[in-house]
Formats: C-alpha cells, sequence, structure tokens
C-alpha cells in the first residue's frame, strides 16, 4: 500500500519543530513525552541550541535509544565554540520541576491525547502557568481528519485517552491563551486529499502559542514559583567547546605543532635542496600559502605585514636581528653539533587560519605557548624552537626530553613563563 503522507507524518511534525527553531533560534529547549528521543537526536545538530531537554513519564523508553544523544568522535576532534548541554528526565508533564523553567520553546508532540482530560488541565497549569516558555508547539491528531484513515477502527492508538476535532482543540487553546496570558496559532500537517483540506483540515493539528509580554513576564511569575524538583535526571551530557580553555589550548596545539613542523621540513628542505612532501599541501592553503612562501625568504617584512597585519612587525624585526631561521650551537663538553630551527610565531599565526582565529592575536598565542611544557620558545619569546633532524642526532639522544635538554643548555632556558590565559495494533501516530 501506498504510504499516506510523504514524509510520513511523524517526521512532518517533527520537521515542522526543526523549521520553527531553524526561524527562532531558541537557545533552551524542552520536549515533553519525548520518548525515545527522535526529535531531540535531530534537534541536537541545531547548534544555536545551548540546553536541550527531554522529559518523559517511561523511563525505559528514554534509555533504550538516549546513548545515542553523546557526542561523535568529530564533535571532540573538531569541538566548535558553539555550547550545548543535554539532560533527560523522567517524570510527568502534571508535576511542575523548577529546572525547566525559562524555556524559550517547549514541544508537545502527540502527547496530550495520552493525559486523561483531568490531567490535560494539570498539563495547562504546569506548561503555560509554571514553566511559562517563550513558545509553546502543541501537536494532537485532528479527529475530523480520522475517516481518511483506511481501517481505522476508534482511536488512532491504543493508548489514546482522546482524539479532538479541531473545534475542541481550538477551544481548549483558546482557553490557555486567556488562562495564562498568550497568543495561539492553529495549522498542522498531513494534508488532506485535494479539495479536503478545507473540509478536515490536517491529520495532525498544531497550536503555535507564544506568550504574550515577552521575557518581563517569565520573571513576574519567577517571583512566586515554587522551587520543586520532581523529575528524576537519567542522563546529562555537556559537549566539547571551544569556550572550555582546556579545550581550546589542546586543539590550538595540535595546529600548532602541525604548522611548525610542516615550515621546518620546509626550510630544511630547502636547505638541503631536496624535495618537500608538504610542498603540495603548503601551496593549497590559500592566504596561509602566502604567508608561508614569505616565511621561505626569511619574511620579507612589508609583504608579511600586508597578509599578517601591523602586529607582526615588531616580531619579525626581531627575527631579523636574530639573523637565522636556521643555528647551529656546539656543546662545551661535547663534540657533537646541534641544528635548531627557529620558527617565528609570527609566521606561524599568519599561515595557519586556525592559529590565529584560536589565538586571536600573536601576543595571545605566545603567552599560550609559553605555558606549555612541550614546547620551547627563544628567549624574546618570538619564536618557537624546534629540534632539526634526528639524523643529527645519535639515535638514544632523540627523545622529546633530550631535545628539551638541549635547548635549554643553549641559553634558551630563561624564556619567560606566563600565567595562563583567563579566560515509536496499527501505529498512525508512527507510520502515517
Ligand atoms: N513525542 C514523541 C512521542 C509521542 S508518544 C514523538 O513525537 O514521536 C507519547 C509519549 O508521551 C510517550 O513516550 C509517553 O511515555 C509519554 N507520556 C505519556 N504520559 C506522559 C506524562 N504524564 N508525562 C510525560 N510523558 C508522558
Amino acid at each position: 500500500m501506498e504510504p499516506m503522507f510523504t514524509p510520513a507524518l511523524h517526521r512532518q511534525r517533527h520537521q515542522f519543530v526543526i523549521d520553527f527553531v531553524k526561524r527562532k533560534k531558541p537557545k533552551k529547549v524542552l520536549d515533553l513525552g519525548c520518548c525515545e528521543c527522535v526529535l531531540l537526536k535531530q534537534l541536537k545538530f541545531h547548534r544555536e541550541i545551548e540546553l536541550l531537554v527531554g522529559l518523559d513519564i517511561d523511563g525505559v523508553q528514554v534509555k533504550k535509544k538516549m546513548h545515542g544523544l553523546a557526542p561523535i568522535s568529530t564533535d571532540y576532534l573538531q569541538p566548535s565554540y558553539d555550547q550545548l548541554r543535554i539532560e533527560l528526565y523522567q517524570g510527568s508533564v502534571t508535576e511542575k520541576d523548577a529546572r525547566l523553567r525559562g524555556f524559550d520553546l517547549v514541544t508537545s508532540i502527540e502527547l496530550i491525547e495520552h493525559l486523561t482530560l483531568a490531567d490535560v488541565e494539570l498539563f495547562s497549569e504546569v506548561v503555560f502557568g509554571y514553566l511559562t516558555p517563550e513558545a509553546v508547539i502543541v501537536s494532537t491528531p485532528n479527529s475530523d481528519f480520522n475517516p481518511f484513515l483506511p481501517g481505522l477502527v476508534g482511536f488512532r492508538h491504543i493508548d489514546h485517552k482522546f482524539e479532538w476535532t479541531r473545534t475542541e482543540f481550538k477551544s481548549w487553546a483558546m482557553k490557555v491563551c486567556l488562562q495564562y496570558g498568550y497568543e495561539v496559532e492553529l495549522t498542522g500537517v498531513g494534508q488532506a486529499p485535494p479539495g479536503q483540506q478545507e473540509r478536515v483540515g490536517f491529520c495532525s493539528q498544531i497550536g503555535v502559542f507564544h506568550r504574550l509580554g515577552g521575557k518581563e513576564r517569565y520573571n513576574m511569575f519567577d517571583e512566586d514559583a515554587e522551587d520543586v524538583f520532581s523529575y528524576t535526571l537519567l542522563y546529562s551530557i555537556i559537549y566539547p567547546s571551544l569556550h572550555d580553555n582546556n579545550i581550546l589550548r589542546r586543539v590550538l596545539m595540535c595546529e600548532v605543532v602541525y604548522w611548525a613542523d610542516k615550515l621546518k621540513r620546509r626550510w630544511t628542505a630547502e636547505e638541503t635542496g631536496e624535495r618537500d612532501d608538504t610542498d603540495d599541501l603548503c601551496q593549497a592553503e590559500g592566504e596561509g600559502g602566502e604567508c608561508f612562501r614569505a616565511s621561505e625568504r626569511h619574511v620579507d617584512t612589508e609583504e608579511a605585514q600586508t597578509a599578517c597585519g601591523a602586529e607582526m612587525k615588531t616580531l619579525v624585526d626581531q627575527e631579523e636581528e636574530d639573523g637565522e631561521l636556521f643555528w647551529r650551537r656546539g656543546q662545551p663538553d661535547s663534540d657533537k653539533w646541534r641544528r635548531c630551527v627557529s620558527v617565528p610565531l609570527a609566521v606561524l599565526w599568519c599561515c595557519c587560519p586556525k592559529v590565529s582565529v584560536l589565538s586571536g592575536s600573536v601576543s595571545n598565542l605566545r603567552l599560550l605557548l609559553m605555558d606549555e611544557p612541550g614546547v620551547k620558545l627563544s628567549q624574546d619569546g618570538s619564536a618557537m624552537l624546534l629540534n632539526h633532524q634526528e639524523q643529527d642526532l645519535d639515535d638514544d639522544e632523540s627523545d622529546d626530553d633530550e631535545h628539551r635538554a638541549d635547548l635549554e643548555d643553549s641559553g634558551y632556558a630563561d624564556a619567560r613563563q606566563c600565567p595562563p590565559l583567563a579566560e515509536p495494533e496499527e501505529d498512525w501516530e508512527a507510520n502515517v
């Protein structure tokens, strides 16, 4: 049998919510009767949402799929600046809980018909009178449409306590608006057959409520609100974000190490006349490539300034005073020679757009690197010092500690240390 709706009706209901979220960009969203978290799993990709909460009376249903809300590997590998916390609670919409107050959007998709009419009254009081969200989306079956559902006898689901006509839904919605200070727009999803829309309306009727009086109204209710906590927290997760200083440092360090090594190879290859394998990659870096080439020529000050901005000048000048990007050092008690590569921070900042975005400025970059135990900076803090190739060293001396010790011996030990930066019978609900 051909599906009656394309996309399926439950998808259309969820898409209705998603379209609303795209338009209104709510930061705090609560899904009542979240069941197996299907809608929440879609909403978590809308990163303007900072707090996403689900509530259902059936904790077993919630627990079945809740781990699908956890961050995936890319959320850790490429954290964004956006912040997201997800919480799931077990509890009834007929009971109050202060943790769910003050949301921008509350959704109740195919929930109210599972409540007795007495509980619908409590639902109204809790949602509109206590939680007082700025917007509420309520969807429920439109019984005017039922004659079009093939094979349907009685209600669309065995657990439904009622199914309202459009008139009954409108009457409830208007009462809620008058009682709790909201306005409502009545619409729906699931188009009727051609020529019947006007007569029977949508398969799922939807009311979109907006609180009158804006944010002040919430504050007014706030004073008198009871601090009740009746729900049980089942799940809570905070997504990795670059707002977390530790995560920011980790991501920045990966970029810095990658780019510093690339520059080192490039310069080394240039000196030895060998082809550098990373060359092609470098050329593909767009603006960064410009800076890269500038640094190749021991940094053409004017060119670098144009590309990187005024802040670079001082540092570039200092580097030029040092004269060499490669330098040698002999140990007094050894006949071995060490070669180190000095990578100016200004060049690093300029070459890698991500480094510049994450650090904000060359001086911030310096401060961040000064606090990294694995990083060695030049005495004036303007450059990162990397040991040259392991081939210059005996095998047993090629580990990082040796490298660091070498650099310390070389008179760069007193590079300044700075404090860290502040800073789912026939299920019409699911299948049509
Ligand atoms: N909103 C989901 C599922 C709707 S089915 C969707 O869009 O697909 C209705 C859900 O409401 C079920 O998961 C049921 O457990 C839940 N429910 C029923 N009575 C409830 C109550 N008093 N409080 C909270 N959730 C309730």
